[in-house]
């Protein structure tokens, strides 16, 4: 098999070594596990099992029809079902598969359903190729009998060698692989800051995005080496290379290891300025990876994760419930929950009846917007955190303000919500900080206004970049544009920093900014003393601050305010560096 090299872009650092496994939607559910040479046979005939069972169900559905007075349509349709059921491409091969491979009946069903809609793809005649649907239906049939009956053999494991290759995954699918360890994955489509990447980033595991045709190239259980560090994968890697990259990865785990010795110990720079750095979670299970990282807070909990992957609406006991929880297992750390920043890349299907996402959504209706147009789901979300509040240091974010008029409208919905409450006699911290996104150019730009009516600001600088450049952060093909360095950005953001140490108001960055350790010393330079970001990168960045002095850091930031130019910029991060 020959070696080759994929580039793309590195989201989440390190080195992992695995087997392929490609991933099409048909197939994000269905596990993937190795069968013992003894078992095969069992397997196969599990798989067998399914199949007449399968067989079985169409008949009785065609008998039921005939008795009735159903559609002529409709028996057509069991006819073409029963004619891909009995086909021996899919109730002969997949049994091969099961053998050669050794992997369980679902897993080798999936795959040669993949090999059957690919081709299908390429028939001419658009009648036929629609016909793929029949045969992804009849396979969902086959894998429901299976999952009935699951296999002897659990998982042993195998996810932790497993690398998923993906056209593309939404942040929903991702947040399914915080169930499951793989080792890496890897997809065609992407930018850096997109809310896949930053999934992945939570997981820890290294990701590289906008391979751009990896998914085409790789196949099924290749060898590969994920790269996360340096943007790359090596497809079937030869011995030597193997070996380098075993060691380095070894390299990696040392260090990692060096670092958790630091987990207790006080984020202070040399010249004795303390630092707070907090975590960014998705979901209330992510609180055990923020208690190893030792961080004084989360900065930023994105609830509308809560959102994805279930069916109909958070209630508001559900959404108290994983406030709660959170709020219980920082144990009176401080936990700012960020009010639903739903639309752009975080679609939620199935919101019939309530406000229109736009096409466009990244301008559209999102956050506090899409929240506003929605006044009885946001009522639910502020009375459920409200509720929560009693059991910790909760505080509330709204994400992605513009204008003042927003936050007079979101503190007016805040107070109705405090008024239901007390009505009821439920209790809840009546002096509950609320906080805005710095994540549009504008709030930057007239931060006074906003400060005057808020408790504390988070700048979320990976909008802030995106509404800035006029870069779509999930879009690979302009991410060369994306460029957290740029004079501009790195102008809003120190107005911002300076403005709100000014007034004496607290400011964090909760964008992915803040968990690069190279540009700490940036920020710290700026003024900055709050950061919050993903608890895998919150040791490295802790590390740097140790080894920082902020008495040396200004006046390097200073010179860096003061020029434009890239290439002087770019020397200056060095030297902060250096
Ligand atoms: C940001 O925009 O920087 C931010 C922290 O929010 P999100 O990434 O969820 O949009
Ligand atoms: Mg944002």
């Amino acid at each position: 098999m020959p070696s080759f090299a994929l580039h793309g872009i590195g989201v989440s650092g390190g080195i992992a070594i695995g087997r392929a496994q490609l991933v099409s939607h048909a197939t994000l559910e269905v596990a993937h596990y190795a069968v013992l040479a003894a078992d095969v046979a069992a397997e196969v005939v599990r798989f067998d099992n399914a199949v007449h069972e399968v067989q079985s169900e169409l008949e009785a559905l065609h008998a039921a029809m005939t008795a009735g007075d159903a559609p002529a349509e409709f028996g057509a349709f069991l006819d073409v079902h029963w004619m891909i059921l009995n086909d021996a491409t899919l109730s002969e091969v997949p049994k091969k598969i099961i053998a050669e491979q050794r992997c369980n009946a679902e897993w080798a069903l999936t795959q040669q359903m993949n090999v059957l809609v690919e081709q299908f793809d390429q028939i001419e005649d658009a009648y036929l190729r629609e016909r793929k649907a029949d045969v992804v239906q009849v396979v969902e049939r086959i894998l429901k009998r299976l999952l009935g009956k699951p296999g002897t053999v659990a998982p042993p494991g195998a996810e932790h060698h497993t690398i998923l290759v993906a056209h593309d995954l939404s942040p929903a699918d991702v947040i399914q692989f915080k169930q499951h360890r793989y080792a890496a994955f890897l997809t065609d489509l992407g930018g850096v800051t997109s809310h896949t990447a930053i999934v992945a980033r939570s997981i820890a595991v290294p990701a590289v995005v906008a391979t751009h045709n990896g998914r085409q190239l790789i196949r099924e259980n290749e060898l590969l080496i994920v790269d996360g560090t340096n943007n790359v994968v090596i497809v079937n890697p030869d011995k030597s290379v193997l070996t380098e990259y075993r060691l380095k990865q070894s390299e990696i785990d040392l260090e990692r290891q060096k670092l958790k010795r630091l987990k207790t110990k006080p984020a202070t720079t040399i010249d004795g300025v303390r630092i707070e750095l907090q975590a960014n979670i998705e979901l209330p299970e992510d609180l055990e990876q923020v208690r190893e990282s030792g961080a004084t807070g989360i900065g930023l909990f994105r609830s509308e994760f809560l959102f994805l992957n279930r069916d109909g609406l958070p209630t508001e006991e559900e959404q108290f419930t994983a406030y709660r929880r959170v709020a219980e297992g920082m144990d009176g750390l401080p936990v700012t929950i960020r009010t639903f920043d739903l639309g752009a890349d975080k679609q939620k299907e199935g919101l019939d009846g309530l406000a229109r996402v736009a096409p466009n959504p990244a301008l559209g209706l999102r956050a506090v917007r899409f929240c506003l147009a929605e006044p009885r789901l946001f009522l639910t979300q502020l009375r459920a955190i409200l509720r929560a509040s009693h059991y910790g240091k909760v505080r509330i974010l709204v994400p992605m303000l513009a204008s003042v008029s927003e936050i007079d409208q979101t503190m007016a919905m805040i107070e109705q919500a405090k008024e239901t409450l007390r009505e009821q006699g439920v209790p809840f911290d009546s002096g509950i900080e609320v906080g805005g996104m710095i994540e549009i150019p504008a709030a930057a730009l007239a931060i006074n206004s906003f400060l005057k009516k808020l408790d504390f600001v988070s700048i979320g600088t990976n909008d802030l970049i995106q509404y800035t450049l006029a870069v779509d952060r999930s879009d690979d093909a302009v991410s060369h544009l994306y460029d957290p360095l740029h004079p501009a950005v790195l102008k809003l953001l120190a107005m911002a920093i300076g403005a709100a140490n000014k007034s004496g108001k607290p400011i964090a960055v909760c964008g992915e900014m803040a968990g690069e350790s190279r540009l700490t010393r940036l920020l710290l330079g700026m003024g900055l003393r709050n950061f919050s970001m993903h608890p895998a990168h919150l040791l490295n960045v802790k590390q740097r601050v140790l080894t920082s002095d902020v008495g040396e850091a200004k006046p390097v930031v200073d010179r860096m305010r003061r020029t434009d130019d890239p290439a002087r910029l770019a020397a200056l991060v060095d030297r902060l560096n250096g």
